[in-house]
């Protein structure tokens, strides 16, 4: 796919373009817009959801600099694709997912093209999954006013968390945070658009 466009726009770890390379993501997305599949946007998934573009799948992988031991959390499971290219860079993957229909089709999907090292849960992301923490990759694919506290708690110590922060259906922040002696480091990446992360029903 596309490894000009993305390396020009920064990309430039090998493992992380290998990784875009390989994962087949017309296969995660509906079958109208399968023809659209590469191009340098966002897609719709249903269900009111989107899958992100390339290039942003890409630098937000990128900035958790993975290595193949690593545990990742992700926080808005969508179509599947973006726990698939992280899947390829560490030893496994969590996705929580809070629309239980989306959570079935992604766990179909990954499934189907035989991703065994990513596990779906149907749940509210906000609340992280303790079951696995530590995570030495945190990543968050639907906005909030700031980063869901519990998800910071399950950051190992030299972990990276990158997610999109601000309000709804304006320009967000991609930011990045390193765990390190017990203190956060912030990067701010680039401006992004997200959906945002809703919550539970039932919670307030
Ligand atoms: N990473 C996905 C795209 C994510 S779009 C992909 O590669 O396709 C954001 C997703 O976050 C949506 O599917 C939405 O249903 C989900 N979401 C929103 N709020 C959530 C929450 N509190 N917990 C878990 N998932 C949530």
């Amino acid at each position: 796919m596309v490894a000009g466009q993305l390396r020009a726009n920064g990309i430039t770890d090998a493992r992380v373009l290998e990784a875009m390379a390989e994962v087949p993501r017309e296969e995660f997305v509906p079958p109208e817009v399968r023809g659209a599949a590469y191009d340098d946007r966002a897609l719709p998934i249903g269900r009111s959801q989107t899958i992100s573009q390339p290039l942003v799948v890409a630098a937000m992988t990128q900035a958790l600099a993975l290595g193949p031991e690593d545990r990742v959390l992700e926080v808005g499971a969508g179509s599947g694709y973006q726990a698939a290219v992280l899947a390829r860079l560490c030893e496994s993957v969590v996705t929580i997912e809070l629309d239980p229909q989306l959570a079935a089709s992604a766990r179909g999907t990954l499934e189907r093209l035989g991703v065994a090292n990513v596990e779906v849960v149907a749940g509210d992301g906000a609340e992280g999954w303790p079951a696995g923490a530590p995570y030495q990759g945190v990543l968050v694919a639907a906005a909030a006013a700031e980063v869901p506290p519990r998800l910071l708690e399950q950051l190992a110590e030299g972990g990276r968390l990158v997610a999109p922060v601000g309000p709804e259906g304006k320009d967000q922040e991609l930011r990045l945070l390193v765990k390190s002696g017990g203190e956060l480091l912030l990067r701010r990446l680039f401006p992004v658009r997200f959906v945002p992360l809703r919550r539970a029903p039932g919670r307030s």
